[in-house]
């Protein structure tokens, strides 16, 4: 299923873009000193076209800066004034929304734990009606389109067509090398079923590491995404909140250098760019397939393990037969091909009745 909801372009809000999206500032604005420096070091920039800053933060646990408060959003009137960027903050409840609507704020982000929960995005999207402000939706904590798309939606029945959505990865099961492990194939899921929603990417949190911020960009462009949410700070280090992953305006200026932008204009098709898009797409599902086959591989070895110290044989047969039919069925009701599947399942059985002899036949 795909939904063609009339939700307007970037170019609508921001009739002068001709690059990337690109937002930019602090997690948290700290002071007015903060706040000021960071908007006039990003301003010289021209790259950067909206300025960020955290005002009420969402913390994980409770004791950590939560944020300076409405008086930020005086700050964030003030970052507009001096540098005419445009600026955004997130909004987590109806009195954040009434408070950043009364300030003029332009951009207005709901956070990927608000996300998660249908009636906080109801009560933002019913303060929202009737305002033309820029809604900013960034992906759930968990890699749910479908919720995602529900926000979207949610925030559209409010009569607001200046929407974005803002993949920032998603809470990991273990230890990765990210903070919030990038499923990409959630992204493409919704940008499938939302083809015109303008999609960005939060490198910043995905990462939670300033060095893995390059590649994480780079990557998003590679997908053809429309833009980046970087966090800046004039002295990082120092920062409240989310330290390790921020960097100065000089080093996002850097940063910017170093990428190489795709475009992909829907009124100028290009073809060898669209389909380098396409493969970049297939190429991040082909890691993802092979990561997934494998975790099933560890999950066999256990099991080999286990059923040598019960005495119980590598093939089960019974089971296997079971486990072909479902996967047969599963593999019909998402349209792939009956041969391919069993062929498919095949394989990955008997290399797990040959890891699983292996073990018991070693010592
Ligand atoms: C943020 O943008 O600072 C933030 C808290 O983001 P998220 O909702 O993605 O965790
Ligand atoms: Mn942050």
């Amino acid at each position: 299923m795909s939904l063609k909801l009339d939700i307007n372009p970037i170019k609508a809000w921001l009739p002068s873009i001709d690059n990337p999206l690109l937002i930019s500032g602090p997690c948290s604005l700290e002071s007015e000193e903060q706040a000021m420096e960071t908007a006039k070091l990003l301003a010289k920039d021209h790259r950067v076209h909206v300025y960020r800053g955290g005002v009420w933060k969402p913390r994980t646990r409770p004791g950590s800066f939560e944020g300076i408060g409405s008086i930020g959003l005086k700050w964030l009137q003030m970052v507009k004034e001096e540098t005419g960027l445009l600026v955004g903050t997130e909004v987590a409840n109806t009195q954040h929304t009434e408070e950043a609507l009364k300030a003029g704020i332009d951009v207005l982000w709901i956070g990927a734990r608000s996300t998660a929960s249908p009636f906080v995005v109801q009560e933002i999207a019913d303060v929202l009606k009737g305002s033309d402000a820029v809604v900013m939706i960034k992906n759930p904590v968990n890699p749910d389109a479908q919720l995602w798309m529900g926000a979207v939606e949610r925030i559209h029945q409010a009569g607001i067509k200046n929407i974005v959505g803002i993949h920032r990865g998603f809470t990991p099961f273990s230890e990765t090398k990210y903070r919030n492990f990038p499923n990409w194939k959630t992204f493409i899921e919704l940008k499938r079923m939302m083809p015109n929603l303008p999609i960005i990417c939060d490198p910043s949190h995905i990462a939670g590491k300033r060095e893995y911020l390059l590649e994480i960009s780079q990557k998003a462009f590679d997908m053809g995404m429309d833009g980046l949410m970087l966090e800046s700070h004039r002295d990082p280090s120092c920062a409240m909140s989310d330290a390790a992953q921020q960097v100065t305006p000089a080093d996002l200026g850097l940063l910017l250098d170093k990428l190489v932008v795709r475009h992909e204009y829907a009124d100028n098709p290009d073809f060898e760019n669209q389909l380098d898009v396409l493969r970049n797409r297939i190429d991040a599902i082909d890691s993802e397939l092979l990561e997934t086959l494998s975790s099933r591989v560890k999950i066999a070895k256990e099991i080999g393990q286990y059923k040598k110290e019960n005495n119980v044989t590598a093939l089960q047969i019974n089971r296997w037969t079971q486990l072909m039919e479902d996967r047969v069925s599963l593999g019909q009701k998402l349209d792939l091909n009956k041969t391919f599947v069993k062929i498919l399942f095949q394989l990955i059985h008997e290399d797990s009745v040959r890891m699983q002899t292996e073990i018991m036949d070693n010592e």
